[in-house]
Formats: C-alpha cells, sequence, structure tokens
C-alpha cells in the first residue's frame, strides 16, 4: 500500500521586530541588520487525518511579551476551511509560550509531546529565570491539566503517528523539542519549529540564543537535513522567507501559505 500524502499550510498570526544579533547566539554588534520574526502554526492534513502543529500565543500574552498579535492562530483555521472543532490531534513541538498557549480552545483535542519536554517544563531547571522566560505557566498547568484529563499522549524519541507522519526528538532548543516529518506530494517535508528558527541558524550552523544543549541543537540541525528529502522540504519555525519562497493559499490572504507544493524560489544556499 503507498503511502498517503499530506496537504501542509503554514498560518502566520504573530510577528516582532529584532535585529540579527537577537537571533543567533554568536553576536556581530557591528553588522547588525533588522531580521524580524514570525510566528506561526502549521495544519497538516490527508484525506483520513489532520493535525495542528502547535497552537501560538492569544492577544493577552501578545501584549505582554510586545509582539504584533495579527490574528488569533485557532480561529484561523476557519480561514483555511477547518472548523478548530475537529482537530482531533494536537503536535506540540515544545511548550514555549509561542508554541504551546490556547490549548482551552481545543477542548477536544489530543495532544502529542515528548515526556522530556514535560519533564523540563515543570521541572528544576524552570526555578532559572534565563529557562523559564520563553515558558508560561499557564499554559504548561493547562497542559497539566490535560495530563490528569488523558487527554496528553506522551512520546519518548522518535513515533509513527499515522502512515506518512512521525515526530521525532532532538532538544538543543528545550529538552523535548520534537519535529514533525510528513510525507507529500512532493516528498518528505519536515517541519523543523524551533530546531532551526530561520533558515540561516541551519545554513551557518549558528543556534538561535535561546538554548539549553547547543550540541544538541546542531544535531538537530544535521536531524532535520537527513530526514527531509532537500533543503526545499525543510520549513524553519519563525522565518519570514516562508512565506516569500511558498506559495499563498489564496490571493488576500497574505499569511496563509501552502507548504507541500514547489517553492517559488529554491532554499538559500549553503
Ligand atoms: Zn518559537
Amino acid at each position: 500500500m503507498s503511502l498517503p500524502t499530506y496537504e501542509v499550510y503554514a498560518i502566520r498570526y504573530a510577528r516582532h521586530d529584532r535585529t540579527r544579533g537577537d537571533n543567533f547566539i554568536v553576536r556581530d554588534p557591528l553588522h547588525d541588520v533588522p531580521m524580524p520574526m514570525d510566528y506561526f502554526v502549521w495544519l497538516v492534513q490527508s484525506a483520513a487525518r489532520r493535525f495542528l502543529v502547535d497552537t501560538g500565543f492569544n492577544a493577552d500574552a501578545a501584549r505582554a511579551r510586545k509582539r504584533v498579535f495579527l490574528r488569533c492562530p485557532i480561529e484561523s483555521l476557519a480561514a483555511l476551511g477547518v472548523a478548530s472543532n475537529t482537530i482531533t490531534d494536537v503536535i506540540l513541538t515544545h511548550l514555549h509560550y509561542d508554541h504551546a498557549g490556547n490549548i482551552a480552545k481545543l477542548p477536544t483535542a489530543r495532544f502529542h509531546v515528548q515526556e522530556a519536554e514535560m519533564a523540563y517544563a515543570t521541572g528544576k531547571y524552570m526555578t532559572y529565570p534565563v529557562m523559564r522566560h520563553a515558558y508560561a505557566v499557564d499554559d504548561v498547568v493547562e497542559l497539566v491539566h490535560g495530563v490528569y484529563d488523558e487527554r496528553v499522549q506522551f512520546h519518548e524519541g522518535d513515533q509513527e503517528l499515522a502512515p506518512g507522519l512521525t515526530v521525532h526528538k532532538v532538544g538543543g532548543h528545550t529538552a523535548g523539542l520534537q519535529i514533525v516529518r510528513v510525507h507529500t506530494r512532493r516528498g518528505w517535508m519536515v517541519l523543523a519549529s524551533d530546531a532551526s528558527h530561520y533558515y540561516a541558524n541551519m545554513r551557518e550552523r549558528s543556534p538561535f540564543p535561546i538554548v539549553l544543549h547547543v550540541g544538541h541543537m546542531l544535531d538537530g540541525h544535521r536531524t532535520v537535513e537527513r530526514l527531509a528529502d532537500s533543503p526545499d522540504h525543510i520549513i524553519p519555525g519563525h522565518d519570514p522567507e516562508v512565506r516569500r519562497r511558498f506559495p499563498l493559499v489564496r490571493a488576500g490572504l497574505d499569511d496563509f501559505v501552502r507548504l507541500d507544493v514547489q517553492p517559488h524560489a529554491a532554499a538559500p544556499a549553503g
């Protein structure tokens, strides 16, 4: 039996103006330039299955962290013809505030999380402000309620969630960051999430500054490359370049792009 193919969409729901120095662990203050950040969730669906990858943050979190909020990532699914109450499976790549908010808006979904991520987000390292800064305790507590309600499915390492769709723990950025490998009509794609915020983090082997383990993050770049059919099949977590390289779902919907089709341009060369 041949593998199913999935459609893959990126929805941009927020953005933040920042500079290059904010996005790399090795800073070059003499050559700092604007390098804005986009915030996405991703929809992955076949004829048989539908997965939401990450759940974004809400307007309150955007205000608190001074991000520009464009739209509720969950309500935005309607623009793709998807009612949010039909989302049965959510893959949380990790539990940072920009990936794991809005849980209460998905009251019937099951959440796929790496066990190492939950342990990290509720463990001793969260006693350090620098480690917990990108987590929102209310989001984490919401997910703990999900554990007690038997709505969280824990994974350890690599796991197939459906034919043609697997998650892979890479860690690095956080203890339990997982990436998503998905079979599409153009081959195997990888939603790298924050294994590589920008194309350039991976290309230059230069991690984003929020990182638990630099070595694991660098190994994670290799894992992403190994699991994807080509550089064109890798989708970084926060790069505005994604919206320039891939076609809009339809004219006028500027923040909704289709990823399982050929990009307009090749990925920036290494
Ligand atoms: Zn992120």
